[in-house]
């Protein structure tokens, strides 16, 4: 059997103009600013009109641990979207943009997939409404201003060895991970070693994410972090004088974006900041403003739930004083599977030993969601070769963990998949049941929350981290970041920090690595294993094959 592509099925849709979209949302077209015929942002104006209404249901859409084998949490927000336009409720999906540079790396968009996604998806995975851009830009204008004020005489005594505001682009560009600048001779400033990150991990991005206005926006610019003086002193964006020409360059990418799914829905695209050094959701603002437009409002956080859900609840929820009614974590057969053993090559063969063996890892996630007090849902997110007892597993287990899981279709089916989830997580969220806390309190010393996290999140015995980290930790505490949630960045493969280890594993140790500060964001980084901030291509990149058609059209990105 042979299936469309993401792309084929894309150009297909009969999309409406933005318009309509947003009157589904109630949104007057003077406040819907178009970029083209399907894409608009949303006016500052008219966000800050409706926050004294009430808030609709806040989903979040989160998975197991990633495997080869695929969970697709965008397709199933998405898809449980449109399922709830179906079953008639005022629905609207809050998702992440996409990064320009992993498109033409390895094939998958952020789009959603099959007959679940939001369009226009070339646009989104390319430059879209040129948020990332204007990112970028914003970035790079404080790295510039840091070498020009250190070339025109330094009069903050920055240590040139401890500036930690580096550059960035959009690109997969392994060659400007370590770089010199300022070569070439007096002219051009004091050579000295730096880098570049790919655009999603820029702590802008994050800030971006994270802010509630432009005023809020402006403020945490300022205090940005870029570089130490001799005595260690923390030298801010303010003290460079970027954050004002900062926030003008962001004043439009603030403003969220409305775009719509297959199925004519409005979709919320704003945003997209990594889940390992930073949070991993849409914005702030987005999800927001959805809420005051929508009764229901699914969202999706990254990677797994020992991540993403964990840094939705404790970062994004905590700070923008929102919670979720309902969680629904996605699963397939096919990572059960590979969870229980089976090797990616052999997943097409029936293995419903495998797929028990497999699920524990499941039951672990259903175990943590919990625990911050939220209902929840499994939803199956079924592929063709699935069979009726591999599925029945999965329900068999789940049940016994005190949850349900639910089969969903609209990979194939769109919207109509997914209604019996849709209408599962309506029981949920109207249950009342919710009774959402995040993890730890503001004032628990930061050591103490990221052992919390391994023990309750990760179910690791202890975390191992030297004096230096101990020291650090507790001086950025003397400073008054002690308040500050800690964002974890690790391996998403797995609960524990090797990627190889697979299911639910115990008597593991976290070893912490190294802490940084994302003073304007507002959380402490601490990096367990190897990160990555700036990708490079495989070998044989999905850029070779994309090109225009005769049509002009786009052809081989997804
Ligand atoms: P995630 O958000 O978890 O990273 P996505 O929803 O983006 O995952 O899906 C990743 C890829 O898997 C997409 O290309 C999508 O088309 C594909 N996919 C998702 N669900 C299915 C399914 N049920 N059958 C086949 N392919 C799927
Ligand atoms: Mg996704």
């Amino acid at each position: 059997m042979t299936f469309r592509s993401d792309i084929e099925i894309a150009r297909d849709a009969r999309k409406q103009p933005i318009q309509d979209i947003g009157a589904k949302l109630d949104i007057p077209s003077a406040h819907l600013l178009p970029y083209g015929h399907d894409k608009a942002k949303i006016s500052q104006d008219f966000i800050s009109s409706v926050q004294d209404r009430p808030n609709g249901k806040l989903i979040l859409v989160t998975a197991i641990n990633p495997t080869p084998a695929g969970e697709g949490k965008t397709t199933t927000t998405v898809g449980l979207g449109d399922g709830l336009n179906r079953i008639g409720k005022k629905a609207a999906v809050c998702i992440r943009e996409a990064s320009l540079g992993p498109c033409f790396g390895m094939k998958g968009g952020a789009a959603g997939g099959g007959y679940a996604q939001v369009v226009p998806m070339e646009e989104m995975n390319l430059h879209f409404t040129g948020d990332f851009h204007a990112i970028t830009s914003a970035h790079n204008l404080l790295s510039a201003m840091i070498d020009n004020h250190i070339y025109w005489g330094n009069e903050l005594e920055i240590d040139e060895r401890r500036i930690v505001w580096r550059r960035v682009m959009d690109m997969n560009d392994r060659a400007l991970r370590d770089i010199v600048v300022s070569l070439g001779g007096v002219a051009n400033g004091f050579p000295r070693q730096t880098g570049f990150d790919i655009t999603v991990a820029s702590e802008v991005m994050a800030i971006l994410c994270l802010a509630t206005d432009l005023n809020d926006l402006e403020r945490r610019l300022g205090d940005i972090v870029v570089a130490y003086t001799r005595e260690r002193k923390p030298i801010f964006a303010r003290d460079i004088k970027a954050d004002g020409a900062m926030t003008v360059l962001l004043k439009d990418a603030m403003q969220p974006n409305l775009v719509q799914t297959l199925e004519n829905n409005p979709a919320f695209v704003h945003g997209g900041p990594f889940a390992n050094i930073a949070h991993g959701c849409n914005s702030v603002i987005a999800t927001t403003t959805a809420l005051k437009l929508a009764d229901y409002v699914v969202t999706e956080a990254g990677f797994g739930a020992d991540l993403g859900a964990e840094k939705f609840m404790n970062i994004k929820c905590r700070k923008a004083g929102i919670a979720p009614d309902a969680v629904v974590i996605v699963a397939t057969v096919r990572a059960m599977k590979m969870n229980g053993g089976v090797a990616k090559a052999d997943l097409g063969a029936e293995n419903v030993a495998a797929v028990a063996a497999g699920c524990p890892n499941l039951g672990r996630h259903i175990g943590n969601v919990k625990s911050f007090g939220v209902p929840v849902v499994v939803a199956i997110n079924h592929f063709a070769g699935d069979t009726e007892a591999e599925v029945q597993a999965v329900k068999d287990y789940v049940a016994e963990q005190g949850a349900e899981a639910v089969l969903c279709k609209h990979w194939a089916d769109g919207g109509a998949g997914a209604e019996d989830l849709a209408r599962k997580v309506v029981a949920l969220a109207e249950s009342g049941k919710a009774q959402f806390a995040p993890l730890y309190p503001d004032d628990m010393p930061l050591f103490e929350k990221i052992q919390t996290i391994a023990k309750r999140i990760y179910h690791a015995d202890e975390v191992l981290a030297d004096a230096k980290i101990r020291a650090q930790l507790r001086e950025w505490e003397e400073a008054g970041y002690g308040h500050l949630p800690v964002c974890m960045a690790k391996t998403q493969y797995s609960f524990t920090t090797d990627p190889g280890r697979r299911g639910a594993p115990v008597g593991h140790s976290v070893p912490v690595r190294e802490v940084r500060l994302s003073a304007g964001a507002g959380f402490v980084v601490v990096i367990c294993g190897e990160i990555m901030t700036m990708p490079g291509l495989p070998r044989v990149p999905s850029a070779e094959a994309i090109r225009l058609n005769d049509a002009g059209q786009i052809e081989g990105l997804f």
